[in-house]
């Protein structure tokens, strides 16, 4: 332990803030850790994709303060959530700052965590299951597959000035691309990664709600994702998977309907 962390007797205990991910929504998807930690909560702090069963398992007079933040809705801007947590745990209380799926993943735990550190603030990270790990479960989509894919990147699809965004090379043959946060954009999504040069018929499968109850796997050509988004009334959250290896179900019974007209 560092010097600067031994207190005087009689100083004042300063909580940990645990940045904990609590995956995709499902319980069941917790890991063991994350579990116990939100079961023996006295303060929880949660953002707006985390499942309502999971905050349920918080005991009886656990605190709940809920930053959710929605695309243009933001309840609570990142430094105050930063200070919040930051105030919380000087006043000796350890905070669970649970967040959907991973928190380093598209989840600004980076933020929090560098926040607590500047402030002398013990941080303990969690890790979750991220929403593509839980698509590709959940939609029996292997993310990388011997004959398909032996790469794997995970892009942020709502980002101010999407076309400036480099994803040259971030998907094609041999390649899956997930997209966080792509339901908004998916047309200019399309239109750029053709731009890049992928094939206009490379197959995807948008992920809805995936581990969840009312989850949709939506499947199609790259050229009609923003028509596919729109016509089905795709939903945030969901992830758009790119690449072949959503496409392996269908060639492989095409192959099996080739076979069986010889
Ligand atoms: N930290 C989170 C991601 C937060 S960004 C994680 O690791 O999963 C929010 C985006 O995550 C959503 O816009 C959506 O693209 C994705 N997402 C989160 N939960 C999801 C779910 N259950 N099904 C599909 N996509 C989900």
């Amino acid at each position: 332990m560092k010097s600067s962390a031994t207190k005087l007797p009689g100083a004042p205990r300063v909580g940990t803030v645990y940045l904990v991910g609590a995956g995709p929504g499902d319980p069941d998807l917790l890991t063991l850790r994350a579990a116990r930690l939100v079961m023996s909560a006295r303060l929880v702090v949660h953002d707006g994709l985390v499942d309502p069963s999971i905050l349920a398992m918080a005991p009886a007079g656990a605190r709940f303060v809920s930053v959710a933040k929605a695309r243009a809705r933001h309840t609570m801007a990142q430094d105050d959530i930063n200070a919040l947590l930051v105030r919380e745990a000087r006043a000796g209380n350890d905070v669970i700052r649970l967040k959907g799926g991973d928190p380093f993943i598209f989840g600004r735990g980076g933020e929090e965590a560098e926040a607590c550190r500047a402030a002398g603030v013990p941080v303990d990270v969690v890790p979750g299951i991220s929403a593509a790990n839980a698509a590709a479960a959940a939609a029996q989509i292997p993310l990388t597959h011997r004959d398909s894919a032996s790469i794997v990147s995970f892009v942020a699809g709502q980002c101010k000035g999407l076309a400036e965004q480099n994803w040259a090379g971030l998907a094609g043959v041999g390649r899956t691309l997930v997209i966080y946060m792509g339901v908004a954009t998916a047309d200019a999504i399309a239109e750029k990664l053709i731009a890049d040069g992928l094939s206009p018929a490379m197959s995807l499968a948008v992920v809805e709600n995936a581990a969840r109850r009312s989850m949709r796997v939506l499947r199609g050509p790259l050229a009609g994702l923003g028509e596919l988004v729109v016509r089905e009334k795709v939903k945030s959250p969901a992830v758009i998977v790119i690449g072949d290896v959503t496409g392996r179900e269908t060639a492989e019974r095409l192959k099996e309907l080739a076979e069986m007209a010889q």
